[in-house]
């Protein structure tokens, strides 16, 4: 038997196959769903894997393909788990949607593609939301009217949730009780932090959006929320929202790149290169040494994503923020992407891991069948 993941958003479509031992077989990645002001065409784009991995010799018959595991974006305050996808659960996503009105269209497209192509095989959701869905109020409820949370579910969710818990049970793996406290970050084009108390999400810096937290490849961040008034009030809401998410963060900041690795290249030839990484590393530090009172301590702190598992340089510009705590880097073994990259002697153990989603939503997919 085989599983298949499949990642549908809005312009493109991810996917890998699995055997049941979650050994990966094969991936790919598809561009461009849909032609510039037309409708993404799921369905299309399923085929196209589906045939592809015929081609390639995965599978002798797509009969083989026994479930489909789909990444979610939104699970709202109804998903914690992973779930079958019965007609009653896709209404549910449909409804989520409003919370989510740029990735759950595109998920529920997925699954609609693969309900139809594949019709025999167990089709799963795994919601992005889920693995946070265990933060207390104190963590989650905003300082708003709290008739905003009651009646539109205006409330912290977070997002990464399955990133965060593949590397929490990492860590998990690596250390034992020696993660226990565990602060995991996902830096990469998105980025979002998550402190772990014995392998449950008890806060996140992402928010009611995607959006809150530190600062991203194009996403601003906290700031100050007056902010986002005055300029939707300038600009109207559809451009202010468009500025904060798209053109914000590094690439608003350099006015050039969004992408880490442009900014590392150019950094000692330019000073906003090297002001957008300063803010980026300062403002991830900052939300660690927040995170261990949530903890009421801190025994590691795990890095992954694009830039979490890289960059050797960006660990260490994070981590000379956190002496007080106990955080000692080996900066040879930094430089190497070690997995465990602190000295002996170092009071909270550092770890880069590559990110792996897509094999955690093979592995959940797998459990719930
Ligand atoms: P996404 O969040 O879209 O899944 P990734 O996790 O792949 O994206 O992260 C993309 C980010 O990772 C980009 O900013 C990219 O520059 C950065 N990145 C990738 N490789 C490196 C590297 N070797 N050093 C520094 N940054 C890197």
């Amino acid at each position: 038997m085989k599983i298949l993941v499949i990642n549908a958003g809005s312009s493109s479509l991810k996917y890998e196959l699995f055997n049941k031992k979650l050994d990966s077989l094969g991936d790919g990645y598809i561009e461009r769903i849909g032609q510039k002001g037309q409708i993404p065409n799921h369905e299309k784009a399923v085929k196209q894997a589906l045939e592809s991995i015929q081609e390639k010799g995965l599978v002798a018959s797509l009969a083989e393909i026994k479930a489909v595991g789909h990444r979610v974006v939104h699970g709202g305050e109804k998903y914690s788990a992973p779930v079958r996808i019965t007609p009653s659960v896709q209404k549910e996503i449909q409804k989520l949607c409003k919370l989510a009105p740029l990735h759950n269209p595109p998920n529920l497209a997925g699954i609609k593609a693969c309900k139809k192509l594949l019709p025999k095989a167990a089709q799963i959701a795994i919601f992005d939301t889920a693995f946070h869905q265990t933060l207390p109020q104190k963590a989650f409820i905003y300082a708003l009217p709290y008739d905003l949370y009651k009646k539109e579910g205006i409330r912290r969710y977070g997002f990464h949730g399955t990133s965060h818990l593949y590397l929490s049970k990492v860590a998990k793996k690596l250390l034992g009780k020696k993660a226990d406290r565990l602060v995991t970050c996902h830096l990469g084009n998105g980025s979002s932090l998550a402190a772990v108390k014995n392998g449950k999400s008890i806060d996140t810096t992402m928010g009611f959006t995607p959006l809150e937290g530190v600062p991203m490849g194009t996403r601003s961040g906290d700031i100050d929320p007056a902010i986002a008034v005055k300029l939707s009030q300038k600009l109207g809401p559809e451009k202010a929202d468009n500025l904060l998410n798209k053109q914000s963060g590094l690439l608003g900041l350099t006015g050039k790149s969004s992408d880490m690795r442009d900014l590392l290249a150019t950094r000692k030839s330019n000073k906003k290169s090297q002001l957008a990484i300063d803010i980026f590393c300062y403002k991830v530090a900052q939300k660690i040494a927040a995170f261990t009172a949530s903890l009421q301590g801190l025994d590691a702190i795990a890095f992954t994503g694009g830039i979490g598992e890289n960059s050797g340089y960006i660990r260490a510009q994070i981590c000379q923020y956190l002496p007080h705590l106990g955080v000692k880097v080996d900066a040879a073994k930094n430089r190497a992407n070690t997995t465990l990259f602190s000295v002996k002697e170092s009071k909270v153990s550092l770890l880069a891991i590559p990110a792996d989603e897509e094999k955690e939503i093979a592995s959940q997919t797998l459990k719930l069948l």
